[in-house]
């Protein structure tokens, strides 16, 4: 027997064996009005009592649950007991729900859910950027009301939906690629995401391009190549004639070799995960080095100078270094005509330790400078390729400095001359305890000793 069985029994017997005293004591008519009254006194607290339940029931949402003595406050316990467990479970609900959202929202794809009348249920905000949507204003709109780009709706209404689709000029700014894919689920429901490919394209755009420029750049020295060998090969050539065409020939070859060695080190560059090692780089050794080589490049041809603060030291990888700023003076003496002036600066700005090398040579004009460093991107075509360019040195310049944290700033004036400045961050400049703070003037030496010959002057990380 539970509980409330109990109690109401409890109430009767009492009653009852009250009643029984009553009828004893003063005959029938007490005993009866007695039980009568206690019975009704009994109802009336019932019916109030109910219309106390009656209320907490038809609340629309379940507030404080009203005590009560006895048998009500039992049902009134019990009705909280069930109010709380269920109250639980619905803010556990309610956490899974909102990590469940959290979970979608932190997601670099776009989500959206469609209904069976492929109508906007929800969708994250990756989703609303991906299709220029406003969750609160589009939901329950018709998704190809919104979207109404023809290859989407055929997409959608085509319900195969085995390959994503590829969507250009998407996102805020209309710059954006991205590939949507739908997966049906559930009665006739759709989950739509999205994923944002830009950079992937471009890439692959990129190796495209690779792929064209390393073609065209290794096909033209090879079509020489090719020509002379079958004059050779076919013609009756004089001996003259035949030095002539293999030294045009070696001509050839040493350009391929250098694109080749060029490229070998742009690709260690990059596979190369590792930061530069944090050794101490004879920095100063290394510009008076770069000065002899710049004269060895230039012949005579231009008045080569250094500036060295015998204070500044470097800590980085000095074969990577040596390339980097290696190329910058030989894409100073080579563009530099002759009678020109090239000036080499080591020294101290606002605590970084900067390399700069100025010339006085054909200066680069303002829309060219932030492509400089692209591979195979040149100004100046012939004078390139006349004087041993490759179109890489430059893209090794900034994978280097890149990996050292660096930066490179080119100011220029067409007609009048370049700067190329490396700005070293401050945890790989070091203030050289050595030094006393002059500015050193490296002696010229007249005399080349690279052992680097003029045309393969650049130098491959
Ligand atoms: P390249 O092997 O052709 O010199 P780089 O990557 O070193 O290739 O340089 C890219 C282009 O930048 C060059 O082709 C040239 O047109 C331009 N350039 C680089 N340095 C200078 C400079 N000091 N003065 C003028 N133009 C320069």
């Amino acid at each position: 027997m539970n509980v409330i069985w109990a109690r109401s029994a409890a109430i009767l017997i009492g009653l009852l064996v009250l009643s029984a005293g009553i009828y004893l004591a003063f005959g029938p008519v007490p005993a009866l009005a007695l039980a009568c009254a206690a019975l009704f006194s009994l109802l009336c607290y019932y019916l109030y009592q109910i219309n106390r339940l009656w209320k907490v029931l038809d609340a629309p949402v379940y507030g404080e649950i009203p005590s009560a003595l006895g048998l009500w406050g039992e049902v009134y316990y019990r009705l909280h007991r069930l109010v709380k467990r269920w109250r639980t479970q619905v803010l556990q609900v309610e956490q899974q729900h909102t990590r469940f959202i959290q979970a979608i929202q932190a997601s670099p794809n776009g989500v959206l859910m469609l209904d069976d009348a492929d109508q906007i249920e929800w969708c994250n905000d990756v989703a609303e950027q991906h299709f220029g949507l406003n969750a609160r204003r589009d939901v329950r709109q018709r998704i190809t009301h919104l979207i109404r780009r023809p290859e989407f709706v055929h997409y959608l209404t085509r319900q195969r939906f085995d390959e994503p689709l590829v969507m250009r000029d998407m996102g805020e700014h209309k710059h954006s690629v991205i590939a949507v894919q739908i997966l049906p689920y559930g009665d006739n429901r759709k989950l739509v995401i999205t994923q944002d490919i830009t950079k992937l394209e471009n890439t692959e755009a990129m190796r495209r391009d690779f792929v064209a420029n390393v073609s065209h750049e290794l096909k033209t020295p090879l079509t020489v190549l090719t020509g002379f060998l079958e004059t050779v090969r076919d013609l009756p050539v004089s001996e003259e004639d035949r030095r002539r065409y293999i030294d045009l020939m070696l001509v050839q070859s040493v350009r391929m070799q250098s694109i080749v060695e060029d490229l070998l080190a742009l690709a260690r560059l990059e596979s190369d995960e590792q930061a530069p090692g944090n050794d101490i780089v004879p920095v100063q050794a290394m510009v008076a080095h770069l000065r002899h080589d710049a004269e060895a490049l230039s012949q005579g041809r231009h008045q080569v100078s250094a500036e060295i603060d015998t204070t500044v030291g470097l800590r980085g990888a000095e074969t990577e270094l040596l390339s980097a700023l290696g190329n910058l003076v030989s894409n100073a003496v080579r563009y530099t005509p002759d009678g020109g002036r090239i000036t080499m600066r080591l020294g101290w700005e606002d605590g970084h330790a900067v390399f700069s090398v100025a010339d006085t040579g054909l200066g680069i004009a303002p829309e060219h400078i932030p492509r400089l460093t692209e591979r195979f991107y040149r100004v100046d075509r012939s004078r390139s390729r006349d004087t041993g360019g490759t179109g890489l040195g430059l893209a090794i310049v900034k994978h280097v400095l890149s990996r050292h944290h660096a930066d490179l700033r080119v100011t220029s004036e067409v007609g009048r001359g370049s700067v190329f400045r490396v700005i070293f961050p401050l945890e790989r400049s070091v203030r050289s305890a050595g030094g006393d703070g002059t500015i050193a003037a490296v002696p010229p030496t007249g005399v080349s000793t690279s052992p680097q010959a003029p045309d393969s002057s650049r130098r491959a990380a």
